[in-house]
């Protein structure tokens, strides 16, 4: 059978990428090529961020170096006993890539990630040594994230972060016992001992300041949503785990897609799109409202997010009793669980509380729309008329349902 030319190896191993979500460049670091050698930069007119509204980047070269993988995870198009059309790029053909998509603008940076080849330590020094060319070789400036192989040994873990701005491990499925049934040659005790590695590289920059550059956007995973049994719950609990355990930037959530001939305890649907949305939705909770993995769904038996509403909405329609709040008393913490009010207007109402007394305008000035955050706070001019207690308020503030769209 005759070799793929390069553009067929592209279609192949961009295709294949395509499941993974853990592409984000947030939190890169400034880097640009003016006043100084080579290309790129991760800044600046013509780079643009541009994801899918499910939350997908792309504006990243994402592609695997191949599809072949000694492993056979049943959930993965690319596992060993799939049959699905390989190939492979050499490291300097991804290079080559990178450049040329580079210098046409069509992206900001590689994303880079592979089926194993032969065993975890080939396929990461594979991967490092393209990102070691492009950055060596051709002072490639742009933004690079690699996918750290599980069981890689610490050096190669180490010289990826040279070169990396973000390195990701994939803990693929929240529970040991769904990696056993579905991953079977995966475990999650590797897999989080890589990312205990990561950690370890990124606290020893933090501690000294003359430390060899490692990662600087930190390590982040994806777990698959929908595949095995775990419910929501079990998804947040480890979500919650991984955050404090490795410091993970981000954590993305991946809703299962159903692929060819693939095993018979597998789903033959993927889940709604709108679970991978709520998922996300809690995660934004968890880190920046405060809110305990265990309380976000305290109280509902099967221990699923409400795809009807979000999770903020769903928690304060449950604890009606806390409500309404003052707003010119309320705590930080407290506020930050009133629907529809943000961290940004939060601080800013407390910022201006200093100085005088917050009236309802004075909200709808720094918030815009109030109609859903009015039914839960009192000002000296307000106080919520309905009562909270009603099931009337669901129904009243629920957006109607909807069908997200793909594009
Ligand atoms: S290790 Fe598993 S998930 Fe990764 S490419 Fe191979 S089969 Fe797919």
């Amino acid at each position: 059978m005759a070799l793929p030319d390069l553009k067929t190896k592209l279609e192949i191993l961009a295709d294949a990428a395509k499941y993974d979500a853990s592409c984000a460049s947030s939190g890169a670091p400034k880097r640009d090529s003016k006043n100084s050698k080579g290309i790129g930069s991760t800044t600046g007119a013509g780079i643009c961020h541009s994801y899918t509204p499910d939350g997908r980047c792309v504006s990243l070269l994402k592609i695997l170096l191949t599809n072949s993988c000694i492993f056979d995870c049943h959930y993965c198009i690319n596992r060993r006993s799939s049959n699905v059309r390989r190939a492979r790029f050499t490291v300097d053909e991804v290079v080559r890539l990178t450049l040329e998509f580079y210098k046409r603008n069509y992206i900001e940076g590689l994303f880079l990630s592979s089926g194993i080849i032969r065993d975890a330590d080939y396929t990461m020094e594979q991967l490092v040594a393209v990102a070691r060319r492009l950055r060596e070789d051709h002072q490639f400036r742009g933004y690079i994230h690699l996918k750290a192989i599980p069981e890689a040994s610490q050096e190669l873990i180490a010289q990826a972060g040279r070169y990396a701005d973000r390195l990701s491990i994939n803990i693929e499925l929240p529970t040991e016992n769904g990696l056993a049934q579905y991953a079977p040659e995966k475990k999650q005790a590797t897999i989080r001992g890589t990312m205990a590695k990561v950690k370890l590289k990124l606290d020893e920059v933090k501690a000294e300041r003359k430390a060899p550059r490692f990662s600087p956007s930190g390590q982040s995973t994806q777990m698959i949503v929908g595949a095995d049994g775990a419910n929501d719950a079990t998804i947040l609990t480890t979500s919650a785990s991984l955050y404090a355990s490795y410091g993970l930037r981000r954590i993305y959530y991946s809703a299962f897609s159903p692929i060819p001939d693939s095993s018979r305890t597998l789903p033959v649907k993927a889940p709604p799109l709108m679970r991978e949305h709520r998922l996300y939705q809690a995660d934004w909770l968890m880190r920046y409202y405060g809110f305990d993995s265990q309380e976000i769904l305290q109280g509902d038996a099967a221990g699923m997010l409400d795809l009807d509403v979000d999770p903020k909405f769903a928690w304060a329609l449950r604890n009606r009793a806390l409500f309404p709040l003052d707003v010119n008393t309320a705590p930080r913490e407290m506020l930050l669980r009133v629907p529809g009010l943000g961290t940004r207007t939060v601080d800013r109402m407390i910022e201006t509380r200093r100085h005088k007394l917050l009236r309802l305008d004075d909200i709808a000035r720094l918030k815009g729309a109030l109609k859903r955050a009015r039914s839960f706070i009192i000002t000296p001019d307000h106080r919520p008329v309905q009562d909270l207690d009603s099931t009337v308020l669901r129904a009243r503030l629920a957006p109607p349902a909807r069908q997200l769209s793909l594009f």
